[in-house]
């Protein structure tokens, strides 16, 4: 019988989110693909540096102590060669993932759908948006924020924001076209109607899956934080969606416009998904960021 991922939380991941590849994608965004792939070619048996996701994919295989849950597929615009570089890195870690699919420069994102992937992390933006655009849940690694994820060997905790992240932007709409009294309104006027989804959810939907399968003495936890910029009263819109979807978060932050970073210090996330610029770019002191191209402050 074919190998199916179908009951699986599949994560697809480009080499560069995944290792440490500044210095050759320095070359490669030159426009020199032909230097780029001879210094991998040159380098393929000098195992590469853990790069920004590192740390929580490697938490991620973790959990499949056990059962196989967790499928890691490296999606990467590499060319085939320097693919061998990225297994052999792989390796190297004692990552265990099988599955890669190189596409030589071209846009990876098509191949999302045969892979039924609850997340796609890569560092390039064009590939992160068409993902976004074309119904992917997808962020854009900043590869320059902090690696952390080893304080808590046995815990994988994420944050996520809410609007145009596990929500659709329909609220955030509201809110940049006729401001926060508008939105306000806008929210306790429909607190009974769930937010319709937004790129994230099905990434909130199969942790939730795992925590629900995983029992006490499993060696890896989730825990799962919502931070958002909402404060009461359009707080319930936010939290009766979630009940609407049947997931339950662990913790909530309803910061009314306080910087999230100084929470996200003391939540201590392996990963932050934000749609803003701005609230990527202050965390990313403090964690991992994946910034998700999508929704109406993004729209160019
Ligand atoms: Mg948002």
């Amino acid at each position: 019988m074919a190998f199916s991922l179908d009951d699986k939380l599949v994560v697809a991941i480009s080499s560069r989110a995944l290792f440490d590849f500044e210095e050759e994608n320095r070359v490669y965004e030159d426009g020199n693909l032909r230097a780029y792939e001879t210094l991998q070619r040159e380098r393929l048996n000098v195992p590469a540096k853990p790069g920004v996701a590192f740390p929580l994919i490697r938490k991620l295989l973790a959990l499949n102590a056990g059962e196989h849950r967790v499928e890691v597929v490296i999606l990467s615009r590499s060319d085939p060669i320097s693919g061998l570089r990225a297994f052999k890195s792989c390796q190297e870690y004692g990552l265990s993932i099988e599955r890669g699919v190189f596409t030589r420069g071209r846009a990876p994102f098509a191949y999302l759908k045969p892979l039924n992937a609850s997340l796609f992390l890569s560092a390039n933006q064009d590939d992160v948006r068409d993902a976004l655009a074309a119904g992917f849940p997808a962020a854009r690694v900043l590869p320059e924020s902090a690696k952390m994820a080893s304080k808590y060997p046995d815990e994988i905790r994420i944050a996520f924001d809410g609007d145009a992240v596990l929500f659709s932007d329909e609220a955030e709409r509201v809110f940049q076209k006729d401001g926060l009294r508008a939105f306000v309104g806008h929210e306790i006027d429909n607190k009974d109607l769930p937010l319709a989804d937004g790129p994230l959810k099905p990434l909130l939907q199969a942790l939730h899956r795992l925590q629900t399968l995983a029992d006490a003495a499993a060696p890896m936890h989730i825990r799962t934080a919502l931070v958002t910029a909402r404060s009461a009263p359009a707080h319930e819109r936010a939290i009766r969606t979630l009940m609407a979807w049947n997931i339950e978060i662990d913790e909530a932050m309803f910061l009314g416009g306080l910087d999230k970073s100084a929470f996200l210090r003391e939540f201590e996330p392996d990963f932050f998904f934000d749609d803003q610029i701005r609230h990527c770019e202050s965390a990313r002191d403090v964690t991992a960021i994946g910034h998700v191209l999508s929704g109406i402050v993004n729209a160019s």
